[in-house]
């Protein structure tokens, strides 16, 4: 057991963001207390937009323009009474901050707030925008909003990395494969063709499929993860449908078209579906119709930001005690809504990805300041010096 930290400016905001409970669609307590923050910290203006993402700007004239970015939604916390502390209480305990959204990732939100009011302080040209998005747990509603109306030239985001460098991630398709079958008495079941059979036989294609690798990404996956029989309570009957669900993450070379056609060659009767995603924000001002697919995201390894930013985190990072790592996260998040005009989205955060949606969430409060006094350094070296 250590003693407890000393309260700093980022603990202290990442722990009132941890008590005002976000779950996707109902972020507004914590949007405010983001807003509210960064309107304390000094931020020209700090605002609510109409999906519900809490936005901070310091403009300084002339420069480039950089976006550090979070989502505020967290996934639920399920039962309480399993988590080692109460997740909605904000705990220190161990070196860590306890509770549902510590690494997954509204303390990523409280060291980029804490970070650029005192880039602020020290002075800069160009313009900081700070942007909480909503629904990032759900289909990506605040993140495409905002890439509809905002035009950075970096996004900083701030998913769990342990402060490693990350460039991007696989996407994600969630398919429906529905196998057909014919119903029958199952005391006479070879007057039907039961269809958990035929998805027994797909199953075994599935999982001898080559699928494409190479890369930084590693490789397209396909996983099953769910099977369904009609009818439901059928317990007598031969099935006359099976409805197999399929978690793929493909590679960006490996784009949803030629992800479905190749599923689909698996059993020619089969039919494919990925279904939509209907978007509502909490104010219900915004709707959005979407499939369900989350596109893989990759940044170009050699870009201007890219090796700006690799080259200042190699010299930034050792200086807090960490060396420097370059990968790929293993989950999917905003990137591609947020790169989709056109922005290079990198990787940077203090969480620790193994701990997101889990009932033991927390993060190191040593990795907070860290973060902090890294995203600080870092827009200090992005961005030419005040004028
Ligand atoms: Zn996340």
């Amino acid at each position: 057991m250590t003693s407890a930290p000393a309260d700093t400016p980022t603990l202290d905001l990442a722990r009132a963001l941890v008590r005002a409970p976000s779950p996707s669609k109902r972020e507004t307590p914590a949007a405010t207390v983001l807003r509210d923050a960064m309107r304390n910290h000094g931020f020209d203006e700090a605002w609510i937009d109409e999906a519900g993402n809490a936005l901070g700007v310091l403009r300084r004239g002339e420069g480039p323009t950089i976006m550090l970015n979070g989502h505020i939604d967290t996934v639920p916390t399920g039962d309480e009474a399993l988590w080692p502390h109460p997740p909605l209480e904000g705990v220190v305990a161990d070196g860590r901050l306890w509770g549902r959204g510590t690494s997954d990732m509204k303390s990523s939100l409280a060291c980029m707030v804490v970070a650029a009011a005192e880039v602020a302080q020290r002075g800069f040209s160009g313009t900081i925008l700070v942007a909480g998005v909503v629904q990032e747990e759900i289909g990506g509603l605040g993140a495409r909003w905002l890439a509809e109306h905002h035009e950075p030239d970096l996004i900083i985001l701030g998913e769990p990395s342990k402060m490693q460098f990350k460039l991007g991630h696989r996407g994600r398709i969630e398919v429906d494969v529905h196998l057909p079958g014919q119903i029958a008495h199952a005391a006479k079941a070879e007057l039907g063709e039961n269809a958990l059979y035929r998805a027994a036989r797909y199953l075994e294609k599935l999982e001898a499929l080559d699928l494409p690798s190479g890369g930084p990404l590693g490789a397209s996956t396909a996983t099953p993860t769910r099977l369904r029989s009609l009818p439901e309570d059928g317990a007598n009957v031969v099935p006359g449908e099976a409805i197999l669900t399929i978690d793929y993450r493909n590679l960006p070379s490996d784009p949803p078209e030629e992800v479905l056609a190749r599923l689909a060659a698996l059993d020619l009767d089969a039919t494919l579906h990925v279904s939509d995603e209907h978007a509502v924000s909490e104010n219900g001002e915004i709707e959005r119709h979407f499939p369900r697919i989350n596109p893989a995201y990759l940044a170009p390894g050699e870009n201007t930001w890219t090796s700006a930013v690799r080259n200042a985190l190699r010299d930034i990072l050792p200086k807090h005690g960490l060396p420097f790592e370059e990968g790929t996260w293993w989950f999917a998040t905003d990137a591609p809504h947020l790169a989709s005009r056109g922005a290079i989205v990198l990787g940077l955060g203090p969480g620790e990805e193994e701990l997101a949606h889990t009932t033991r969430e927390s993060v190191r409060t040593d990795m907070l300041e860290i973060a902090t006094a890294t995203y600080r350094d870092l827009l200090l070296a992005l961005l030419p010096e005040a004028s």
